[in-house]
């Protein structure tokens, strides 16, 4: 239920005006999101790099309300290939559609994406398209298909709680798409979704095992340690090479597991969203995890 009210309050501007505007949120917000420039993010991939760690940066933003917005938001994607390249970043990006005008004008939005892909392309580089809630779903697995069959370098999203996503899961890979496997992040009804963690977590473990002997290189989205060890597990079963996946990770969210894994031999890449749009992407990590939303809470209230 909490989880429920934390996603729906998300989605309130009145309470994002309210919550942004105040330096112990943003402070604590900080722990997720490194800062609201691309200086931020680019001064945390290196740190992160560093570490050893490949990194995904993400402009944060969704929902824009404007077509002068979605090309904007566009036009700082291709920006951030080139100084990913001149700063020698290992890295790539992660994108929503609804930032680069899915719900506005899904021509636009595939227009700008297929140009993003493009100059990802010319640097070797690689754009994940991140899977937003349901009613997004079929439309980014379709645009992301006709994307990524004009050549692009483009892969995206797949959550474990819902049920389609097998199915999914096994016609992107028959697309020869790469995928990122997530359990899910946004509020979704028991029609669509499994509403156990169990089942969510079983889900996952079949999906990755799907993944995994695919032949194709996919990343592997998760915290949950009994995730990292069954995928740790299956793989040494199977024979499959520490550089045959990779795990990933939000940016703050266990780091003690991120290095070891590292540690062990295995690739893990930190997912580092910036920008000032950060009041969803935070309110979706309190969802996550009760025990944020008391440090939360404390800071609001010690102003
Ligand atoms: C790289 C990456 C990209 C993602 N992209 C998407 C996407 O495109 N679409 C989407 O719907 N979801 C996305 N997610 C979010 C994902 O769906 C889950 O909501 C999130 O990862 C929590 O699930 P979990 O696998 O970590 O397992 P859980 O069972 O939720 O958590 C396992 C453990 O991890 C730790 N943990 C998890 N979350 C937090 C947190 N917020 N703060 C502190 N500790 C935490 C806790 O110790 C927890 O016990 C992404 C996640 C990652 C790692």
């Amino acid at each position: 239920m909490l989880r429920s009210l934390l996603i729906r309050m998300s989605e309130s501007k009145r309470l994002e005006r309210f919550v942004t505007s105040t330096g112990p949120t943003r402070r604590m917000a900080q722990r997720f999101v490194p800062g609201a420039s691309l200086e931020d993010g680019l001064i945390a991939a290196h740190e992160v790099n560093r570490i050893g760690h490949l990194v995904s940066l993400d402009l944060l933003g969704e929902n824009v309300v404007g077509a002068a917005g979605a090309k904007r938001a566009a036009a700082a994607y291709m920006g951030m290939f080139d100084r990913i390249a001149t700063e020698k970043l290992d890295a790539n990006i992660s994108l929503k559609l609804t930032q680069i005008g899915l719900d506005l004008d899904p021509a636009l939005c595939e227009q700008l994406l297929t140009e993003i892909v493009d100059r990802a392309g010319s640097f070797q580089n690689f754009v994940r398209v991140d899977m937003e809630g349901s009613p997004y779903n079929q439309r980014t697995i379709d645009m992301v298909k006709r994307v990524r069959a004009r050549g692009g370098s483009v892969g995206t999203v797949m959550q474990a709680y819902l049920y389609r996503t097998e199915q999914d899961v096994r016609d992107l890979i028959a697309a020869g798409c790469r995928i990122r496997l997530c359990k899910g992040a946004y509020k979704e009804p028991p029609e669509i979704a499994f509403p156990k963690k169990s089942d969510v977590d079983a889900n996952y473990v079949k999906l990755m095992k799907i993944l995994l002997t695919s032949g194709i290189y996919h990343g592997i989205a998760t915290h949950d340690p009994a995730m990292t060890a069954a995928t740790k597990q299956f793989a040494a079963e199977q024979g499959i090479g520490v550089d045959k996946f990779e795990f990933q990770m939000l940016y703050g969210i266990h780091t003690d597991l991120q290095r070891s894994l590292l540690k062990e031999g295995y690739r893990v890449r930190v997912y580092i969203p910036f920008g000032s749009d950060w009041f969803p992407y935070f309110m979706r990590r309190l969802a996550e995890r009760p025990a944020n939303l008391m440090f939360f809470l404390r800071s609001l209230f010690s102003r």
